[in-house]
């Protein structure tokens, strides 16, 4: 896709990082885009955008964890091995140009919390000259990340209705 081919990062702890990456895919669709969204540390499909991949063309959605509650003080080696299976994931499609938007999200979390080297996606990603848009979403996006992307936004929490009470609402939050 023409002008495609840089990094974005959408971080923060306020609402909004994965649905501002799936108003990016939307876009992209409409233009004919082909996005590729792997979803880390996730294996749920009571997802809106689960449900809706089916509809919106040329995109897919691939959750790359499992149904299960992720220790990030110390992660369960099944999880380091699935989100290592994603990440190979993610470099196959850029090295072979698969896609054209490939939102990786959550993956800001990962490296955060060491479940990935840092230095070795931080590596890649510096090195990555192709032409697919990259996005990642998630809290707590490493220094290292910031540094080499090409927009970052830092969702910042002003309020979030689950202080009073508001648990996760279907086609709003999930
Ligand atoms: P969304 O998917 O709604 O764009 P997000 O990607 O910015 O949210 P995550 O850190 O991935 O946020 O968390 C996902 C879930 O947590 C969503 O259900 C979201 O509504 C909720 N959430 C996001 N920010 C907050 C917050 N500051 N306090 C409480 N819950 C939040
Ligand atoms: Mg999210």
């Amino acid at each position: 896709m023409k002008d495609y081919g840089l990094l974005q990062v959408y971080t923060g702890s306020g609402k909004g990082k994965t649905t501002a990456a799936l108003g990016v895919a939307l876009r992209a669709a409409g233009r004919g885009a082909k996005t590729v969204m792997l979803s880390f540390l996730k294996d749920d499909p009571d997802y809106g955008e689960a449900m809706a991949a089916q509809y919106l063309p040329h995109f897919l959605l691939r959750q790359v964890g499992r149904d299960a509650f992720v220790n990030f003080h110390n992660p369960d080696p099944i999880d380091l091995k699935m989100v290592r299976k994603g990440w190979e994931e993610a470099k196959k499609i850029l090295i072979e140009d698969t896609a054209d938007l490939l939102i990786l999200d959550e993956l800001n979390i990962v490296l955060a919390t060491g479940m990935l080297p840092l230095e070795e996606v931080i590596d890649f990603l510096k090195k990555y000259k192709g032409k697919t848009e990259i996005i990642t979403t998630g809290r707590g996006a490493p220094e290292e990340l910031i540094d080499i992307a090409d927009l970052v936004t830092d969702m910042q929490e002003i309020k979030h209705y689950f202080h009073k009470g508001v648990s996760s609402r279907d086609g709003i939050d999930h």
